[in-house]
């Protein structure tokens, strides 16, 4: 799909819950659909890869890494609120932990949320965050406390708030996730928006990070497989020098070889 897309902004989500998709692993109290294991998690992202374009999944399913902290630790209140609107596909959700000074070391982030009476006020940027323009809800994790995996809390800021920006980014591939960067200018963010306990987000973080390694590696599998079927389908159609590629010993040995490694991954 290329830039923008073709159908309104918003259509997708509601699409993708009216069959299901978006509700899959949440509690039925919510309006989800209950997830026996783990392994209809990889069926789904085989599957949806075989659109062949890589962004349209995780456009669709940024709410499947920013609403599991708020489905552990939130509140009741925040889980009655929020999951309803998300699953159903009325709004989104994004989670923002990656900052511009680096991503894989999250103990070390410096977007700061300094508590002043009923509010904090938040300070920072965060990047590459997945569903960044279009979200109405941001799980983003801030520094609370003292440095290190002991000083990070996990905030709900919703879209609208004073002081809360969001800018496109402009990437190579993936036109069709939208991908940005967010700005926190004094931003004021009631307490009650706190996400579980002060000083404990970092475990939060933590809750996503197995599923979404499964999730990205039979993603990444699926659009292979993907390559495969095309590769194969031009070897069988293309004709050089009197014959189909497919007849060439080279191209059947790549083939088979391609077909070895993405069967055994
Ligand atoms: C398309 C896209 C969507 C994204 N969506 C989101 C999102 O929704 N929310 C969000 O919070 N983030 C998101 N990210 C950010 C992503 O999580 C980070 O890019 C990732 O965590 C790596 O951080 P970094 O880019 O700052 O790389 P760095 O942390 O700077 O790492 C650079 C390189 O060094 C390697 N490296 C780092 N530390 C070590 C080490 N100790 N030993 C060996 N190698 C090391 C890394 O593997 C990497 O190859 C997204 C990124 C992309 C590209």
């Amino acid at each position: 799909m290329g830039r923008g897309g073709h159908l309104p902004p918003g259509t997708l989500p509601k699409k993708a819950a009216q069959i299901g998709l978006l509700q899959l692993g949440y509690p039925e109290e919510y309006g989800g659909v209950p997830k026996p294991d783990i392994f209809f998690d990889v069926v789904t992202n085989l599957e949806l890869a075989r659109i062949g374009g890589g962004g349209v999944h995780p456009s669709l399913s940024s709410h499947s890494i920013g609403m599991p902290p708020i489905l552990a630790l939130g509140s009741e209140a925040m889980k009655a609120r929020l999951i309803p609107e998300v699953i159903s596909g009325e709004k989104i959700s994004a989670l923002a932990i990656t900052e511009p000074s680096g991503g894989s070391d999250v103990a070390n982030l410096k977007t700061s949320a300094r508590r002043e009476g009923d509010h904090y006020i938040v300070n920072g940027s965060k990047i590459f965050i997945t569903s960044g323009v279009r979200a109405d809800y941001y799980t983003v994790a801030v520094r609370t406390g003292e440095a290190g995996a002991r000083g990070i809390s996990l905030l709900l800021i919703q879209k609208g708030t004073p002081g809360f920006t969001q800018t496109p980014l402009d990437k190579m591939g993936w036109w069709s996730s939208d991908t940005a960067t967010l700005y926190f200018d004094d931003c004021r963010v009631p307490v009650e928006n706190l996400i579980g306990t002060e000083n404990k987000g970092f475990g939060g973080v933590m809750i996503n990070f197995n599923s979404e390694r499964l999730n990205i590696a039979a993603m990444a599998n699926g659009l292979a497989m993907v390559c495969m079927d095309e590769a194969v389908a031009w070897a069988r159609e293309r004709v050089t020098f009197g014959h189909r590629l497919m007849e060439h010993q080279v191209i059947r040995h790549k083939i088979a070889e391609m077909a070895k490694r993405i069967l055994s991954t």
